[in-house]
């Protein structure tokens, strides 16, 4: 379970999170959606602390995030995360992009970290792109490799933010019903994303961010055919 309390977060004078209190229990699919500069990212990215926070705590499964060193290390690999670009490594294989994090960080061996690697890769539907380097596939299969690497690192909590936001319309349904399939399967996860389908299909829930703060915080259906504040309304006037 993740929960922030009373969490600011400035960059120089711009208050980007203000007060945020959340928590997202065990099993949880949240889908945070808000008008650009809203603060979305900001909070995928405080939360696996990849920027510290000003004020508030944040803790996973009741244990506080600890600021830096080993602690921190293992922190991370609790949180995975895919961004919109899909930051695999240029240089190395796709398999080789999935068993590092588990080779390195959980030390795991190599044949046990390829077994579960060439898993993952099944289960996001590119075990045959294995020994490709990442510029060798489409977008729509590197963003599935960072999905899969991710996942190697057995995360308790999956941070997405825009996962399918720089990818070819027809690649996007490919790396949704990946993140459809891992929903279902019960992860936690916390998804910034305008895709409504996704949105619909998924999540428990809804954060409607504005100005640094949880707007809205609603179950889909309410959310979308609802909405109780006019910036929510106004937003998805703008993108449905
Ligand atoms: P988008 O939909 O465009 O991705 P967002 O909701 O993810 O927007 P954030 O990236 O969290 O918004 O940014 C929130 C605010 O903080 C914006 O005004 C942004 O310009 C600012 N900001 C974000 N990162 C930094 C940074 N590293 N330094 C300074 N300001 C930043
Ligand atoms: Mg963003």
């Amino acid at each position: 379970m993740i929960r922030l309390s009373a969490v600011d977060k400035y960059f120089g004078a711009l208050h980007v999170l203000r007060d945020i209190d959340l928590e997202v229990p065990r099993g949880q699919v949240v889908v945070v959606l808000g008008p650009s500069g809203s603060g979305k990212s900001t909070l995928c990215r405080v939360i696996n602390r990849l920027e510290p926070v000003d004020s508030g705590s944040i803790a996973l499964d009741g244990v506080p995030l600890p600021a830096e060193g080993r602690a921190l290390a293992e922190l991370r690999a609790d949180v995975g995360m895919v961004f919109q670009q899909f930051n695999l490594f240029a240089h190395k294989s796709i398999l080789d992009n999935v068993t590092l994090g588990p080779i390195k960080v959980r030390k795991s061996g190599k044949a046990a970290a390829r077994d579960e690697a060439m898993q993952l890769l099944e289960r996001v539907g590119i075990a045959d792109q294995a020994d490709k380097y990442p510029a060798q596939l489409s977008g729509g299969q590197q963003q599935r490799a960072a999905i899969a690497r991710a996942l190697a690192m057995r995360p308790k909590v999956m941070l997405f933010d825009e996962p399918t936001s720089a990818l070819d319309p027809e690649m996007v349904n490919e790396v949704l019903d990946v993140m459809t399939g891992l929903a279902a399967d019960g992860m936690t996860m916390l998804v910034v994303s305008h895709e409504m389908g996704f949105a619909r299909r998924a999540a428990h829930r809804v954060l409607f961010m504005a100005d640094g703060e949880v707007a809205e915080d609603s179950v889909p259906e309410d959310f979308f055919q609802a909405p109780a504040t006019d910036r929510a309304k106004d937003f998805l006037g703008k993108i449905l």
